[in-house]
């Protein structure tokens, strides 16, 4: 696994904010995921929800880049961990990466265990992806998910979920909105 690099930061912050253009709700992550290519150029971005409520921002930046170009040398930057399992579709995000052969990836913000048991670092890293998490930044993603965290996960603070995943559980008795 590699570090984070200045321009690393300056792209997982513009996806960040990206994410804030995902329409409101509380079954799912606001998530925003910008493609870019090795010389620095923006080459896709998509935001969760953004032309269907099923749409994750991974997914959606990778569509409009679907056998146009050699991605091998591109980085995907997401604000939170690319999954490995949800209930809206059978792609998942982690999959979805692995299909377009990127090989690099920067997310700020691990996924809770609370809609969703997510392995997406570990899943790409085995795929022989470099991945790369910068953690310092997750408290940008929990704030703006902080309807999600905060409605689902029990005892526990948004502040908490980035650093302490393994502390949530799910409401007792209840299952988790789809994501
Ligand atoms: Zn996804």
């Amino acid at each position: 696994m590699s570090v984070s690099t200045v321009p690393d930061r300056r792209w997982l912050t513009s996806a960040i904010a990206l994410s804030r253009l995902a329409p409101p709700s509380r079954a799912r992550y606001a998530v925003g995921a910008i493609v870019v290519d090795h010389g620095g150029v923006v080459l896709a971005a998509g935001h969760t929800g953004e032309s269907d409520p099923h749409d994750h921002a991974e997914e959606v930046a990778l569509a409009k880049l679907a056998g146009r170009c050699d991605l091998s040398r591109a980085t995907l930057y997401s604000s939170l961990e690319p999954c490995t399992a949800r209930r809206s579709r059978p792609l998942t995000c982690a999959g979805a990466i692995l299909a377009a052969g990127i090989r690099r990836v920067v997310f700020a913000m691990r996924e809770p265990p609370l809609l969703a048991d997510c392995h997406g670092a570990e899943i790409l890293r085995r795929g022989g992806l470099d991945v790369v998490e910068v953690g310092d930044l997750a408290y940008l993603v929990a704030e703006i998910n902080n309807d999600v965290l905060g409605v689902t996960a029990v005892g526990c603070t948004p502040r908490c979920a980035p650093t302490r995943p393994g502390t949530h559980r799910t409401a007792a008795g209840t299952t988790g909105p789809a994501r």
